[in-house]
């Protein structure tokens, strides 16, 4: 487990001790005043139905409004977030703000809809996520059934004690659990049958190499009807094109993600373009 805690992972090329406590420090007081100042910000991605073409959710997308630097996206800053700790703050931070929003989108709405929030590894080390998801959202009084926690296989490989059991928890909340980037790591038909996932996400290299490649047509047709014999939710990212989309779509695909439908946008363009949705 201790291998794939970043707060004891391994250094960087010749780093002293001190250089490396420095830069920590450094970096601890930078993203400690980024969410201070409100400097953290969630973007939102539309999830589409592939059937009815019409928006069901959205994945929330980290972004970092640097006062010098502009919007910074996540590989720009989770790392060294999980690296400092500070991830465990960002994570509370940022589950409110989404449960905030969620809240508020769909009070005016018949068909409510559904919110994925990435999470770290580190998150579910170090918090009791079952507990700090049901303290929050209680506190923004939103339906935990409204959330999806995203986890990558390589979170799930390593048997971090007590992680099976927070899963658990949380799916008794109603929250759903996406497998996120499926396909990249080694070991996924394993964690479908170990953990109570109820979604899972082909990523966008398979997405993308639709239609061209005539292997990967093959893996995400199997994976789209694995996942539907399991039962779990599939959603395939990064469609950026309409014949990706029909050909999703023709697969059995339900729901779909990328450019083609939306970029992640802030959360007042995202509602304006829900428009009567
Ligand atoms: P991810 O969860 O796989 O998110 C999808 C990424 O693909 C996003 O990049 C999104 O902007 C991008 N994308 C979406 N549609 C398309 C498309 O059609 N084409 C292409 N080329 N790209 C597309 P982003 O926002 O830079 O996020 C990168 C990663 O950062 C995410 O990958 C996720 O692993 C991580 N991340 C984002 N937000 C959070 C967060 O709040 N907490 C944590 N722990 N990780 C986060
Ligand atoms: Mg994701
Ligand atoms: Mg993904
Ligand atoms: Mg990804």
């Amino acid at each position: 487990a201790a291998k794939l805690d970043p707060l004891s992972g391994p250094r960087r090329f010749r780093e002293t001790d001190a250089e490396e406590a420095r830069r920590r420090v450094r970096m601890t007081h930078e993203l400690k005043a980024a969410l201070d100042n409100d400097e953290i910000v969630y973007h939102f991605q539309p999830q589409i139905d592939l059937t009815t073409g019409r928006c069901v959710g959205a994945e929330a997308l980290v972004r970092w409004n640097h006062p010098l630097f502009g919007s910074q996206l996540p590989g720009r800053f989770i790392h060294a977030a999980e690296q400092t700790g500070m991830i465990l703050n960002l994570g509370e931070r940022g589950l409110a703000a989404v449960a905030a929003f969620a809240r508020c989108v769909n009070a005016g709405r018949d068909r409510q809809l559904r919110f994925s929030i990435n999470t770290s590894a580190t998150e579910f080390l170090h918090r009791d996520m079952a507990e700090v998801v049901d303290r929050i959202l209680g506190e923004s009084s939103a339906d935990p059934r409204w959330f999806t926690l995203e986890l990558t296989e390589s979170m799930l490989l390593n048997d971090t004690p007590g992680v099976l059991d927070a899963f658990r928890r949380l799916r008794r909340l109603g929250v759903g659990l996406s497998v996120d980037d499926f396909g990249t790591g080694y070991s996924s038909l394993r964690l479908l049958e170990t953990f109570p996932m109820t979604e899972i996400k082909i990523d966008r290299s398979f997405v993308g190499e639709l239609p061209s490649s005539e292997s990967k047509m093959v893996i995400v047709r199997a994976v789209i009807d694995l996942g539907r014999a399991l039962g779990l939710t599939v959603v395939a990212e990064g469609i950026e094109t309409e014949a990706q989309r029909a050909l999703l779509a023709e697969m059995g695909c339900p729901i779909g993600q990328g450019y083609l439908f939306g970029r992640p946008c802030d959360g007042e363009s995202f509602v304006k373009n829900l428009g009567s949705q």
